[in-house]
């Protein structure tokens, strides 16, 4: 047994319009709130058809996987960010609180709702929002035994480069110091309330990488790092302490080549497997309590190297389309989302 603390939760969203409208089949079946089918048989449960006409029935008779899977926690369509708030964020709130570092990563096929996760839409908050709200909260309830610094950063990895969300610069050097991984240049912002955060991200995601492709028109292929540096001192012995809670929006993990990717786009491709094959190593390499962790791999896991393992406790959101028109992507990441419950 490692002592590294990896929850891994799925997050199953709605069908959406065009989904509903070519009446695909639901490809999962969410037992409770531990658990789902994935893949159960058809002419189990009427349930899932949500609607009368099936158009798409399964002709070839393919046999069912009908694989039930257990995760920390399991949210079905009807889940709204508060819940994930509630459910996996509040207790990571308290263990920053604590002393350790924290990490939470959204994984997930393009379109499979990450960013809603993360960032939620223009009415609804994200978990960011809502985890910094309760972070400023605890704050407050500790303000009279210790003093607070809070500054942040928002990354982005693209193409194995590294760049600041906050201010347009070129591209960024890690370095390695005795503290770990230093990103050369990077200069926190600092916040007092998570009101504040909300421009600074806004102003980040204007700046993240976008490309369209042929799979998704708001694909994104970057992965997104948003840091909260948090330095507390206590007021009575002086003690200082600094944590760091990481916030991943990783980038699409379907392969390169289901989005007939080329020249270009087919290089990001494999350089966001890259990243995203280096942090499945690295989890895998935690999960048999390895001693040796190939953080070096990439840059997304070298600028994670002290949030992830070791001291720190990680969450792992994997997010999952329930159709049927995306059956491999969903497959694969409750493959990912499996392995990472190993640890
Ligand atoms: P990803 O970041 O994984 O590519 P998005 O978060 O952009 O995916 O989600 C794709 C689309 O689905 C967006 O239009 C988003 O608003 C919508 N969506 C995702 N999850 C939900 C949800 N739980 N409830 C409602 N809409 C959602
Ligand atoms: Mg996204």
């Amino acid at each position: 047994m490692s002592e590294v603390a990896i929850k891994v939760a799925v997050r199953v969203r709605p069908f959406n319009r065009r989904e509903l409208e070519q009446n695909q089949r639901s490809i999962i079946r969410v037992l409770d709130n531990q658990s789902l089918i994935f893949d159960p048989d058809e002419d189990e449960d009427e349930f899932f058809f949500h609607g009368t006409k099936q158009t798409h029935r399964d002709i070839t008779k393919r046999v069912k996987k009908k694989l039930t899977m257990d995760f920390d926690s399991v949210f079905n369509e009807d889940s709204v960010n508060q819940d994930i708030f509630e459910n996996c964020m509040k207790p990571l709130v308290c263990s920053v609180m604590g002393g350790y570092n924290c990490s939470v990563f959204v994984y997930g096929a393009t379109g499979a709702g990450k960013t809603y996760t993360m960032l939620g839409s223009d009415e609804i908050a994200g978990i960011t929002f809502l985890t910094m709200q309760e972070l400023f909260r605890q704050i407050n309830e500790y303000s009279e035994e210790r003093r607070f610094d809070i500054g942040i950063s928002y990354l982005e990895v693209y193409n194995e480069n590294v760049m600041n969300l906050l201010t347009k610069t070129g591209p960024l050097k890690l370095r390695e110091d005795a503290n770990g991984v230093v990103v050369s240049g990077l200069v926190l912002k600092q916040i007092h309330s998570a009101e504040e955060l909300i421009e600074l991200l806004h102003l980040g995601n204007r700046n993240r990488t976008q490309h369209p492709t042929d799979a998704n028109a708001e694909s994104s292929r970057s992965h997104a790092i948003f840091q909260v540096h948090i330095r507390m001192v206590d007021k009575k012995t002086s003690q200082k302490r600094t944590v760091k809670l990481s916030m991943i929006d990783l980038a699409g993990s379907e392969r390169a080549q289901s989005t007939k990717c080329k020249g270009l786009r087919f290089k990001e491709g494999a350089n966001i497997n890259k990243s995203l094959l280096a942090l499945g190593n690295c989890i895998n390499k935690l999960a048999d309590g390895c001693k040796h962790i190939p953080y070096r791999d990439s840059n997304l896991t070298r600028i994670l190297k002290d949030s992830l393992g070791g001291n720190c406790q990680t969450l792992m959101i994997a997010n999952v389309s329930p159709s049927s028109m995306t059956f491999e992507d969903t497959y694969n990441t409750l493959k990912y989302a499996s392995r990472a419950k190993k640890i």
